[in-house]
């Protein structure tokens, strides 16, 4: 059938007064002064066919009852449009195919949404008939930039020396601090596998081997809280090199994402090398570890001009150990007090600030409701820290200092989408390194890392490890997007030593250390290459590139809010012979949301 397909996109003036036979969905239909016109739409565009029932009287019968989305062959002679009917906003534009033999290879019932434009449809009927949703224009586009994407960072990887090689998808559970996924074993009863949050422990392990250089388009299954974007499934360009630095990752994957971005015909140009920002700059300059580079709105700390404050919520605070930090918000002087105290202090509020000081800097000096507790230098100093202009505004935090960065620094990403002060067009792919090895776990006195429990620490922070565990910097870094985090690494720990000692302020004893990962420990008797690696998202690398705001528009059959998939109505209850056959009973459930699959499957 497909030796003489031309593709529905493909013809061009040239080919005027060729036959050809195209294959396609029927976009639209018009019928005119006897004639029918046909829109025939396949993967490559969409073709005008041309049905005269006086020169083809069989088409026309064959195309008589055709409807949107019905599937048709069609043969015919292509010409060239008269000059006035030409459509230059479609590529086949200048032509049309004047059908002599048509025939319906399949029917089609209405479908739920249109799918032949564009419009807004309601997400939940979109992945019900994913592919209906497919089949239109955006996501065969998304679909196809992501192929594209993946089959040059494969290139890149290749050419860099990097080996391909696929792990298992059935592990022991990998400790990078999410829920696990578990598949029970049948043979085993009792025993589960874990679906991989990541290659983590076995990419390690083929650094071990003497593989030197690993990568996988590696899929990863994590069971956590769902947002914009984190899918429970989802893909990430993985990494491992052996006898290496930072340098070596960062030269890398600045290569790698660089390239591939050109390739799939992404938006703007990556430059490299990507800027580099320590974690510690970053909460001090911008209050967060993913800092959108795009707009300035720094963070300045007001602490030591205003030592001596008698605004007593200040001086309280400062007292107290914290700091007080701010703001200058551009043309801020056109925030109301209203904005200020009603959306932007419930900013502030989620991130635990117990209030929002503000001043506003107009022609005629400062203004504000606490202008009077603060002498001419206090507030020159504060207009010198913040940079404050003449129209500006300065919000202003006092607390703690981890509270203060974060409230600030979600004030500075609140006001930069409201205020659009950052350039849409504009790519800020930076490298945040050094990352805190841990941060407080949940039982009192514990801590569990950042990154997962492989990562190095920083050579100068090792004797930290038993007296001040929260103050030691790891080697790990992130990929930082438009303030979005786009992946993480780290070089790993590779001394048994220091392993255990990690494991301990963990509270990690060494009996359950070698129950979770014996293995790699005793692979790592066998001679271990030092080495360190990266895994970055490819989902969220494409909906920058794509400006896409959902994740779930670069993934062909992704899960819903609920990691349901509403199409097939997966995860579904199985059958008790099933459930027998595994050595599993479930207890009586609180009835859960669950979902039919479309065409009502056995439950
Ligand atoms: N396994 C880590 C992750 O998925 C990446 C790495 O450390 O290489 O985030």
């Amino acid at each position: 059938m497909s030796t003489k397909r031309t593709g529905c996109g493909v013809p061009r003036a040239g080919a005027a007064g060729t036959e050809m036979t195209v294959y396609g969905w029927v976009d639209r239909r018009r019928d005119h002064g006897g004639l029918i016109f046909l829109d025939l739409r396949d993967h490559s565009g969409i073709l005008q066919v041309v049905i005269n029932p006086e020169t083809a009287p069989e088409a026309r019968r064959s195309a008589h009852g055709v409807r949107l989305e019905y599937v048709m062959r069609v043969h015919g002679l292509l010409r060239a449009r008269e000059p006035q009917n030409v459509n230059p906003r479609r590529d086949t534009g200048e032509v049309e195919l004047y059908a002599d033999d048509c025939e319906v290879l399949s029917v089609a019932s209405t479908p739920p949404f249109p799918v032949n434009e564009e419009t807004e449809v309601e997400e939940s009927l979109r992945l019900r008939h994913r592919y209906l949703d497919l089949r239109r224009s955006r996501l065969q586009r998304n679909l196809r930039c992501r192929a594209r994407f993946i089959a040059a960072l494969r290139e890149v990887m290749g050419e860099l020396g990097f080996t391909e090689i696929e792990t298992p998808m059935m592990i022991r559970a990998t400790p990078e601090g999410a829920r696990d996924y578990l598949v029970p074993s049948r043979l085993q009863h009792g025993s589960f596998y874990a679906l991989p949050q990541s290659p983590q422990l076995y990419k390690q392990l083929c650094m071990v081997a003497g593989l030197d250089r690993y990568f996988q388009i590696a899929r990863c299954m994590r069971d956590e809280d769902l947002r914009a974007d984190r899918q429970p499934e989802f893909t990430q360009l993985d990494l491992e090199m052996s006898f290496i630095d930072e340098e070596d990752v960062f030269t890398v994957l600045e290569r790698a994402i660089s390239t591939a971005w050109m390739s799939a015909g992404f938006r703007g140009t990556i430059s490299t090398p990507f800027p580099r920002i320590t974690w510690h700059e970053a909460m001090a300059r911008f209050g967060v570890d993913k800092p959108d580079m795009r707009f300035g709105m720094e963070l300045h700390d007001l602490s030591e001009p205003l030592r001596g404050t008698g605004f007593r919520v200040f001086a309280d605070a400062l007292a107290g150990g914290g700091v007080v930090k701010g703001i200058a918000v551009p043309g801020g002087a056109d925030l109301t007090r209203g904005d200020i105290e009603g959306r932007l202090l419930d900013v502030a509020k989620t991130f635990k600030a117990r209030g929002l000081a503000y001043l506003w800097r107009r022609d005629d000096g400062w203004q504000g409701g606490i202008v009077k507790f603060f002498s001419a230098d206090e507030l020159e100093a504060i207009g010198a820290a913040t940079g404050a202009q003449v129209g500006d505004a300065v919000l202003m935090v006092a607390d703690q200092p981890a509270v203060v960065a974060a409230a600030l620094g979600a004030l500075r990403n609140h006001l930069a989408r409201e205020r659009s002060l950052a350039d849409p067009d504009a790519l800020a792919m930076i490298w945040v390194t050094e990352f805190p090895m841990f941060e407080r776990g949940e039982d009192a006195g514990q801590v569990t890392p950042l990154h997962h429990p492989f990562t190095m620490l920083h050579r100068d922070d090792l004797g930290l490890l038993e007296s001040d565990p929260l103050r030691i910097r790891s080697r790990a870094y992130d990929i930082v997007l438009n303030g979005r985090e786009i992946g993480s690494g780290s070089i790993r720990i590779t001394d048994p030593t220091i392993q255990e000692r990690v494991f301990a302020a963990m509270g990690i004893g060494a009996e359950e250390a070698e129950r979770k990962f014996g293995f790699l420990l005793e692979a790592f008797q066998y001679g271990v290459p030092p080495h360190g690696g990266f895994a970055a998202g490819i989902e969220r690398l494409l909906m920058e590139g794509l400006g896409e705001e959902n994740i779930r528009d670069v993934i062909a059959f992704p899960k819903n809010q609920q990691a349901q998939e509403p199409m097939t109505g997966a995860p579904a209850p199985v059958e008790e012979a099933q459930l027998s056959d595994l050595g599993l009973q479930l207890r009586p459930a609180a009835p859960a949301l669950r979902i039919e699959p479309s065409h009502g499957g056995e439950g």
